[in-house]
């Protein structure tokens, strides 16, 4: 088995998840007492949080950079950086380390196109719905079309996700308003949604829905277990 590599702390919300979902796997996969093996490096989230809303990207990358090094060094095989928006940095911390990353939007594109969906809605950060790191990759690499919210609706799931999901927060309401976008995606011609943002699964679960879901959090998680397994 290889050793998964965790870059996490974005927020520890959800790392907790990827943590407990990549164990469950392996256990379900080999059985026993089997569980992952994992060399993990949690950041301090206040810390990136400003410097994204800021603007300074390419601190958050020499943040990231050095965390991921250490992750290396640690024993790790391959590397999962557990966000989607800190992807936007993905180059940055690819070159500081030898190890493959694991990108968390190719994952997606790929279970997206196993299921043979071609018009995909995305939900997640302004910055993963509004720039090219992410959206941009899903349409020009994996030929994708993405559909996204309004302005006015990317600011409600943005808020959400920083005022009350990275800290634990769960509220009907935004549940509610996260479905009515969710269905407006859908009249627009979307087969599907991605919760492109780590913590959206906290929110909304595939029984709220029946619009096909693609949480990156599970996406992710799956696919460092088939990477660790083979
Ligand atoms: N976990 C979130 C994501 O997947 C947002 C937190 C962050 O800014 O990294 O994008």
């Amino acid at each position: 088995m290889k050793t998964i590599g965790l870059l996490g702390g974005m927020s520890w919300e959800s790392t907790a998840l990827y943590y407990r979902w990549i164990n469950e796997l392996v256990r379900e996969k080999l059985g026993g007492l089997h569980s992952a093996k994992i060399a993990m490096y949690s950041v301090d989230f206040q810390e990136i949080e400003e410097l994204q809303h800021s603007g300074e990207w390419d601190a958050t990358g020499k943040i990231l950079s050095t965390a991921a090094k250490q992750i290396e060094n640690a024993g790790a095989d391959f590397l999962l950086i557990c966000t989607n928006t800190m992807h936007k940095v993905a180059p940055q911390v690819e070159a500081a380390i030898d190890i493959p990353l694991l990108h968390l939007a190719d994952a997606t594109a790929n279970r997206i196109k196993a299921d043979g969906i071609k018009n995909i809605g995305l939900l997640g950060t302004r910055f993963t719905m509004e720039q090219d790191f992410y959206a941009g990759r899903l349409r020009d690499e994996h030929g994708l079309n993405v559909i996204l919210p309004s302005s006015a609706e990317r600011e409600i799931v943005h808020r959400v996700i920083y005022e009350e999901l990275v800290v634990g927060v769960v509220r009907d309401e935004s549940r509610r308003e996260y479905l009515r976008i969710m269905d407006g995606l859908r009249a627009q011609g979307a087969e599907g949604v991605i919760e492109g943002c780590t913590e959206i699964v906290m929110l909304v679960q595939q029984e709220h829905t029946d619009i096909p879901l693609f949480d990156t959090t599970a996406i992710h998680a799956q696919a460092a277990v088939e990477m660790a397994l083979t």
